[in-house]
């Protein structure tokens, strides 16, 4: 198949620890039993509130943090299968662009120095050739030969953007995870980053999993997307169907808040009352019911299934 990535009820708890003894007395289920699959070359929008395990799910598919249970497959490759060794020399195909590259980045170390490193930890360049591999990133990246020499904080957001991306691509990778990686950004800059994004994988063939909690970002750059809720897939579609068919009352309510550009269409606001509960104690059924508009009472008792309406629309509602 043409499967990149395929994610089969993928779980991935944390212990929480407490009581007397400091032992395990629970677990906080940040991916509850979540599958998808990315087609080579395609973008893949990760969408839902703070909270609800987007970060943990692209982490795992990384394998920066372990699963629980569940499996994902890597070009056919179970990726929990690897030893150490062949993960180590899987590294460079697979990266994770952060929110806030900032954090990632050593304020001491000139940034042409940061953006190649890896090439040279790798052992895929000698200090030469990582220096000239850089400066052709610096160009493909919307940035200037002489940043080469420049130091992070002298950077403004969105150039700090392009440099994590450069980081990442700089390896040539199959498969880039960006998690929230215009998040942080003024509006006018994030349209920026995005068509960076598009660039780069016109050129390159890239897959990314594309993460965000705000469905107008995605909706550009994404060819399918998955609308996650503490923890599990709620509805996932092609983009153009999902936009235009949202089924799942969370979906809805999500696209009710973003905007629509012809002034004479005119889509109704839906406020969900209270917070995203918490993954420690998640409601019971559907774990929706309690802020979804629509609940019935089979919602609190029976945890409906996720299933296929046709065409690869994908939603887990009684109601549908
Ligand atoms: Fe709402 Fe019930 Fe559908 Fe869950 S299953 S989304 S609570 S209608
Ligand atoms: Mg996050």
């Amino acid at each position: 198949t043409d499967a990149l990535l395929k994610v089969q009820e993928l779980k991935t708890y944390y212990p929480i620890k407490g009581g007397v003894f400091g032992g395990r007395v629970g677990d906080v289920k940040a991916v509850d039993g979540v599958s998808f699959t990315i087609r080579r070359g395609e973008t893949f929008g990760l969408v839902g509130e703070s909270g609800s395990g987007k970060s943990t799910i692209g982490r795992t598919v990384l394998r920066l943090t372990e699963k629980t249970a569940g499996d994902v497959y890597f070009k056919g490759t179970d990726l929990y299968g690897l030893s150490r060794d062949e993960l180590r020399k899987l590294r460079p195909s697979m990266q994770l662009v952060f929110q806030d590259p900032f954090s990632s980045l050593n304020p001491r170390m000139r940034v042409g120095e940061a953006i190649g490193e890896a090439l040279i930890d790798h052992g895929l360049a000698s200090k030469a050739e990582a220096r000239e591999r850089v400066r052709e990133v610096l160009a493909v990246c919307g940035l200037l030969p002489d940043h080469y020499d420049r130091y992070p904080h002298e950077f403004s957001g969105g150039q700090r953007q392009r440099i994590g991306i450069a980081r990442a691509i700089i390896l040539n990778p199959d498969f880039v995870v960006a998690d929230e990686p215009v998040s942080a950004l003024d509006v006018s800059i994030q349209a920026q980053i995005v068509n960076l994004f598009s660039d780069l994988q016109e050129r390159s063939g890239v897959t990314y999993l594309f993460i965000s909690h705000d469905l107008s970002v995605v909706e550009h750059l994404c060819t399918q997307i998955g609308v996650l809720y503490l923890g599990t897939m709620v509805e996932q579609a092609p983009r153009d169907e999902l936009f235009a068919r949202p089924l799942h009352p969370y979906t809805q309510a999500l696209l009710s808040a973003v905007p629509v550009p012809d002034p004479t269409v005119r889509r109704e606001r839906i406020v969900l009352k209270g917070d995203i509960p918490s993954p420690a104690n998640p409601p019971s059924g559907c774990k929706f019911h309690t802020r979804c508009p629509l609940a019935q009472p089979v919602c609190r008792e029976q945890v409906p299934e996720y299933r296929d309406v046709g065409g690869g629309h994908y939603v887990a509602c009684h109601l549908v």
